[in-house]
């Protein structure tokens, strides 16, 4: 029998916004979860149907990203090819996540500063930038899902975590 996958589904002002089964395991596989493992991050990417956004995929750090215990600071470059070969796969850039060692993570202050800026820059269908934070606890508790618009954040509320059939995340 095949196994169900498992979602996050948060219910938000800019629609209904889904992380798929792979998605949640890339984030799985970054946590900070013990002294050693530094921070880690990426982009996110979405189908976007009719009030649904569903993140289908997040990248993960390349080779020349800088990355340390407390901070981690992405390859310009690299991103600007994922957005193009996700493009392709009709795939849309919705924000961008990361993680923190702490269990409960809230955004900093320079995440918000970031955030804005690459608002105010980049296209975006949405009208919003999603920002994911993963933390050491477990799910759905350990992952902050917030959205930014100009220099306002919204965090969403802790969801509930549920099966739903998607062809395109076995
Ligand atoms: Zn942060």
């Amino acid at each position: 029998m095949p196994q169900a996958s498992r979602h996050l589904i948060y219910p938000s002002a800019l629609g209904t916004i889904i992380f798929g089964n792979r998605v949640i395991e890339t984030f799985k596989k970054f946590q900070q979860s013990d002294d050693t493992k530094l921070e880690a991050g990426g982009q996110l990417f979405a189908a976007l149907n009719e009030g649904r956004i569903d993140v289908l995929h997040a990248t993960v750090p390349g080779e020349k990203a800088a990355r340390g215990r407390y901070f981690f600071r992405p390859n310009r470059r690299k991103e600007q090819q994922e957005i193009k070969a996700a493009f392709k796969k009709k795939l849309h850039f919705v924000g961008d996540w990361h993680t923190h060692p702490e269990p409960l993570p809230s955004p900093s202050s320079s995440d918000v500063e970031k955030a804005s800026e690459i608002f105010r820059r980049s296209e975006h269908e949405l009208n919003a930038l999603l920002m994911v934070i993963m933390g050491t606890a477990g799910f759905p508790r350990g992952l902050c899902v917030a959205w930014v618009k100009a220099a306002e954040i919204t965090v969403m509320e802790t969801n509930i975590g549920i099966s739903l059939p998607d062809k395109r995340d076995p």
